[in-house]
């Protein structure tokens, strides 16, 4: 497929492509779409193993930033950045500040952050070039708390459909990856009574957070076998597919993971077709996001941004109804709750401005 094919395939406006050699930076700015907003998103950095990949990759990551916010109700459109090289080895000062000018020439079309393979630390060197960049120090800076309270208030709706009441109390919890984020959920889980298992490829990781925060930790290749009630993927995309879903012993799947199936389509189906109730990950962990939005609006109160996150709760029971009434998938209804906002904004009439003529 040509690049213009797939951007049309996937509906975007506009694809950057930025290099700096002096700077070793090759990197791709992909904008999906701006009806809402400016296109915010991370920029991740990673060893991807062709240009083709990372170039899907920005298409696949921004179009889902489009979704997160049309379904979280704010006035942000979708964007996301990649840096093609090694997170652990290639980063310079004058890698970021490239990067940063590329973003400044884009007048704040695309506001950027920090993803999988940046820090905070980065963000400080792009903000020296460019005023659109969020998440950095002293402003709204970590957002795994954020997200991890929306994934605990969601998974509390998911229980509510599933079991009739949203009450955690004596559930099991099996949490995958021991990340930031996890370490957060997993806070939450322990203080309502859960009996919660942790694992993570690096054991040594599960161990520490166990000890720490609670929960008990379990071998990384176990996880899909323990009988729960919920299973929660927060670690990388994909673990949810043809060859795990019919190990899961759960009645519902809500974690932080971003693009948690590897088959969007295929996958949801298999979950459903098991009685698995799935939380559409966009609509669980847009915590992060509303983090950032927050910052962008300016006042930021990390206070009034936790007790918004807890709305993920009503959003995703409007999500699971949609479904029920419509006979669809609940990611097909968390497709179309974002597509309708989207179409309903885009058809306001645009209203001419008074003050233009000229005497
Ligand atoms: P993190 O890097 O801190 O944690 C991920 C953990 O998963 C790591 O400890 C890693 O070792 C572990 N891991 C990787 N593969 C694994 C496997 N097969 N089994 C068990 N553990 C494995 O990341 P995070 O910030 O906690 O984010 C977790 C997920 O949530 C990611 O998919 C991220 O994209 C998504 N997410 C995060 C945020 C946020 O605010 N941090 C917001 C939205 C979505």
């Amino acid at each position: 497929m040509s690049i213009f094919e797939q951007m049309a395939s996937y509906e975007h406006e506009q694809l950057i492509f930025c290099m700096e050699p002096r700077a070793g930076l090759r990197a791709i700015i992909a904008i999906h779409d701006t009806t809402l907003g400016p296109a915010l998103g991370g920029v991740r950095m990673w060893m991807y193993s062709s240009e083709q990949e990372a170039i899907e990759d920005s298409l696949r990551l921004s179009r889902a930033m489009t979704y997160k916010a049309a379904v979280a109700g704010l006035n942000l459109g979708g964007g996301k950045a990649v840096i093609i090289g090694d997170p652990r080895t290639q980063k310079s000062e004058m890698l970021f500040r490239a990067f940063g000018r590329f973003v400044e020439t884009l007048g704040g079309r695309y506001i950027t952050a920090e993803d999988v393979g940046t820090t905070v630390a980065d963000m400080e060197w792009i903000r020296m070039e460019t005023r659109y960049v969020t998440g950095v120090l002293g402003k709204s800076g970590d957002p795994s708390p954020f997200t991890a309270h929306g994934v605990y208030w969601g998974m509390k709706a998911c229980a509510k459909v599933a079991f009739g009441s949203d009450s955690l109390a004596n559930r099991t919890v099996v949490v995958q990856g021991a990340g930031n984020v996890a370490r957060h959920l997993v806070e939450y889980l322990v203080r309502e009574g859960v009996r919660v298992y942790v694992s993570d490829v690096f054991p040594e990781k599960a161990q520490r957070l166990c000890h720490e925060v609670g929960g008990i930790p379990v071998e990384a290749d176990a996880v899909y076998d323990i009988p729960c009630d919920i299973f929660s993927p927060n670690a990388l995309g994909g673990m949810i597919n043809e060859e795990t879903i019919p190990r899961l012993q759960c009645a519902i799947v809500a974690g932080a993971a971003n693009n948690p199936l590897r088959d969007e389509h295929a996958d949801a189906r298999r979950l459903h077709e098991r009685g698995i109730l799935y939380a559409p990950d966009y609509v669980i962990n847009a915590g992060g996001l509303m983090n950032v939005a927050a910052e962008l609006e300016g006042n930021y109160d990390p206070k009034a941004v936790m007790a918004r996150t807890a709305h993920i709760y009503d959003t995703l029971l409007r999500v699971f109804r949609i479904a029920n009434e419509r006979g669809i998938l609940p990611t097909e209804a968390a497709a179309a709750m974002a597509e309708e906002r989207l179409a309903a904004f885009a058809s306001l009439r645009r209203l001419f401005p008074g003050g233009q003529v000229k005497r």
